[in-house]
């Protein structure tokens, strides 16, 4: 039995009340979790503010906002498969009640939920699931317009692994490509298969469907540092419709064309996501669906280069905490991490696109660190479990970030700023560096592209217009070539 106990400084009435609590919770048996909260009293008699449930494949959550702390024991009952969560100091409300409508059928763990009053000043809520869940419950303190928040997320007992997915998606494409190659695109990218490209995509499909997923990720180990190559004196061309032949692994970096031996995997992290909105506009886009728009763009962009893959680190309206899209983009090995926002600001004059790297020493401007803290706040705003330990390690982990990291960050993001600059006006015409957490893949080359001011109207409308979200996406693909084609990263074990 766990109890886990956040709060101690509160009145004897209540303590007593609350030991009396514990003490009934206590005997419900071995599999029940008592979640007490951070903050000065339980309350009888809280107020529910919200109720919302954000499904996706990765995790359900739901989340119960209150105008005061709440306190939740929760226990998985199996047979069938249910979570019962009892809520204490709440009486049943209409807020509450409509839970049961925000349910809805494509789900992936909740079928249906039950709200009833257990006892007095216990709301009893039934989760009647569709499979065995790891659940997650735990509160956030108010931040922002939000107030107090429980939050139940429900995590499959088998989570998803991304080298996987990633593997299936890469075993499509070499069916895409075998059929037909792909034709260049609008924005004169060719689409000519690299010469050895089936036979490491053939590798590690095979690879996989021996072994089958693997349903504990592993960090993969730290990627060895890439020699320095000499800067090119002019951009290379970006297509060739009879490729030379591919370039051994061993290979120098050259300005030659671009034309990788290995599939180069890009990680795209549309920021911000479910309880996290990100910035809205005076028109009501909220950051987080034009972000994601903008990369789903541009994966499929990607995606259609016979030489790159994209891999997502969100692709539906679910709240990612900062330290999981890294751990993502590290577990495919990503070559490449790219962060895709829209900017704010009080004014609504500021204008214009900025593209970030991290910084070991301090912001490169109070702009620049202002960002920083902004969107690093995402993790309060979206909800991370701060208590879990595997999270902890993580942060411990990503703060090794290396000067190399950020030095390849910086050649990345001068090439898409440049590229940018083409399509978008620009906040400032160089790449500008402070501590974005999502930012720190010890190993991976990292950007974050504020790809407009949300909160300038006329930009709030470009990022919803699709022909401007293409141009945005097709810019980020042109710089990504250009930075690899003169920076060809290391061969590595095609497996992988
Ligand atoms: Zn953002």
């Amino acid at each position: 039995m766990l109890i886990k106990r956040l709060a101690t400084d509160r009145p004897d009435q209540i303590q007593l009340a609350r030991r009396k609590w514990l003490g009934q919770c206590l005997k419900a048996g071995a599999g029940t979790v008592v979640l007490t909260l951070a903050g000065p009293q339980i309350a009888f008699g809280a107020g529910i503010v919200a109720v919302r449930v954000w499904p996706a494949e990765e995790y359900t959550r739901v989340t119960i906002e209150s105008d005061e702390p709440l306190a939740a024991v929760h226990q998985m009952v199996h047979g069938p498969d249910r979570l019962v969560v009892d809520i204490d100091g709440l009486d049943l409300s209409p807020t509450l009640r409509e839970l049961v409508a925000k349910i809805t059928s494509n789900d992936p763990y909740i079928q249906t939920v039950r709200v009833g009053q257990n006892r007095p000043r216990v709301v009893r809520l039934v989760f009647d699931l569709k499979e065995d869940v790891s659940p997650q419950v735990f509160t956030l303190a108010p931040i922002g317009s939000y107030r107090n928040r429980l939050v139940f997320d429900l995590y499959p007992v088998n989570p998803p692994d991304p080298l996987w997915k990633l593997v299936r998606d890469t075993e499509d494409k070499q069916r895409r490509f075998a059929a037909a190659p792909a034709p260049a695109g609008a924005d004169g990218v060719s689409g000519a298969p690299a010469t050895g490209e089936e036979d490491a995509i053939g590798a590690l499909v095979r690879k996989f469907e021996d072994k089958g997923p693997n349903p504990v990720p592993a960090l993969p180990p730290m990627a060895a540092t890439r020699p320095r190559p000499p800067a090119p004196s002019a951009t290379p061309p970006l297509a060739q419709n009879n490729p030379p032949p591919a370039l051994p692994a061993n290979n120098p970096p050259s300005d030659r064309p671009f034309k990788m031996r290995r599939l180069l995997t890009v990680a795209i992290d549309p920021g911000h996501g479910g309880e996290d909105p990100g910035a809205t506009g005076a028109a009501g886009s909220r950051e987080k669906d034009v972000v994601l728009q903008i990369a789903q763009r541009l994966r499929a962009k990607i995606d259609a280069q016979p030489n790159m893959r994209a891999m997502m680190t969100r692709d539906a309206d679910f709240f990612v905490p900062l330290n999981v899209r890294v751990q993502k983009a590290r577990r495919v090995q990503a070559d490449l991490f790219v962060s895709i926002h829209a900017d704010a600001f009080l004014s609504p004059e500021a204008k214009g696109a900025s593209v970030f790297a991290l910084s070991e020493r301090g912001a490169s401007s109070s702009a620049a660190r202002w960002m920083a803290n902004k969107e690093n706040a995402s993790d309060l705003i979206g909800g991370a479990n701060m208590g879990n330990k595997d999270a902890q390690v993580a942060r411990v982990l990503l703060d090794l970030s290396t000067t190399a990291q950020i030095n390849d960050s910086l050649q990345v993001g001068k090439a898409v700023l440049a590229e940018i600059g083409g399509v978008n006006r620009l906040h400032k015409g160089s790449v500008e560096q402070a501590g974005f957490a999502v930012l720190k893949a010890p190993d991976i080359p990292s950007i974050l592209v504020e790809t407009a001011f949300i909160s300038n109207p006329e930009e709030e409308r470009k990022l919803n217009d699709e022909s401007h979200q293409d141009q945005l996406a097709n810019a980020i693909l042109r710089g990504i070539r250009n930075y690899f084609a003169r920076n060809p990263p290391l061969s590595k074990n095609p497996s992988v």
